[in-house]
């Protein structure tokens, strides 16, 4: 008597590298649009002021939208 068992071919989840960060899981910080600055009001002589990003803290990058800086999408 034969048994037959057979493999479940099950699909594997495939995860492919995201193509808008192209893998890195970064993108440009839409606050500062990739700057690590924003401006903020002017100074004493007129000229405009910037500090540091507050949404990427000056590292011009945020995570990306896309994989959610997972640097992979299913
Ligand atoms: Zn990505
Ligand atoms: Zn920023």
């Amino acid at each position: 008597m034969n048994m037959h068992t057979r493999k479940r071919t099950k699909t594997p989840e495939v995860k492919r590298q995201c193509h808008r960060c192209h893998g890195s899981g970064l993108a440009p910080c839409r606050i500062c649009a990739g700057r690590g600055k924003v401006m903020s009001g002017k100074d004493l002589n007129g000229m405009p002021k910037f500090i540091n990003c507050t949404g990427c803290m000056g590292r011009k990058t945020g995570r990306c939208p896309k994989c959610n800086g997972e640097r992979f999408v299913i």
